[in-house]
């Protein structure tokens, strides 16, 4: 099944001159949702995690699905001030200023496999974010995995791990 047919692409949004890939089409067709995940499953199972980490908001849409197949546990990455309790933080650059992402601060043991979970690729900047997240709270950071990867802008380059994506565009 070619999974790019379930891909919507919208010019101009958020922005003018953005082109937006928007898995809604894909996520509303079973079957087409169901391979995407059978294929994430296969490449993601092979990392041995212990526990997936989603990225705020449809990397949850990605992760928790997947934890639930494989048997681990899901852990979200959340933009600032949204979680409750303690959490740890990281900041990151973006083209213009810079952001901030949380996790709780018992969310990881130190020592336990992750594989970091988003919807799409682009720059790397928000994967090495979260990689550098998990890490920062001691995981063992096995991989990275997202349904759309935009090749041309070279966001695997910024990571240091495996990365695995179901559609790539050139
Ligand atoms: P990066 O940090 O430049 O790699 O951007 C990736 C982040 O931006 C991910 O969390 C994506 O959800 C989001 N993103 C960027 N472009 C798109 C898009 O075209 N469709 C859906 N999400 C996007």
């Amino acid at each position: 099944m070619d999974i790019k047919e379930h891909i919507r692409q919208i010019p101009d949004f958020p922005t003018p001159g953005i082109l937006f890939y928007d898995i809604s089409t894909l996520l509303a067709d079973a079957d087409a949702w169901q391979v995407t995940m059978g294929r994430l499953a296969n490449a993601v199972r092979s990392h041995q995690p212990d526990v997936l980490v989603g990225i705020e908001s449809r990397g949850f849409l990605v992760a928790a699905p997947l934890a639930l197949k494989l048997g681990c546990g899901f852990v979200m990455a959340r933009k600032r001030g949204k979680l409750p309790g303690k959490t740890v933080r990281y900041e990151y650059s973006l083209e213009y200023g810079t952001d901030i992402i949380e996790m709780q601060e018992d969310a990881i043991a130190p020592g336990q496999r992750v594989v970091v979970l988003d919807d799409l690729l682009a720059t790397g900047g928000t994967m090495a974010a979260a990689v550098a997240l998990s890490r920062q709270m001691g995981a063992e950071v096995t991989g990275a995995a997202c349904i759309i990867e935009l090749s041309f802008l070279g966001g695997r380059n910024k990571l240091d791990i495996p990365v695995t994506s179901v559609v790539a565009y050139d």
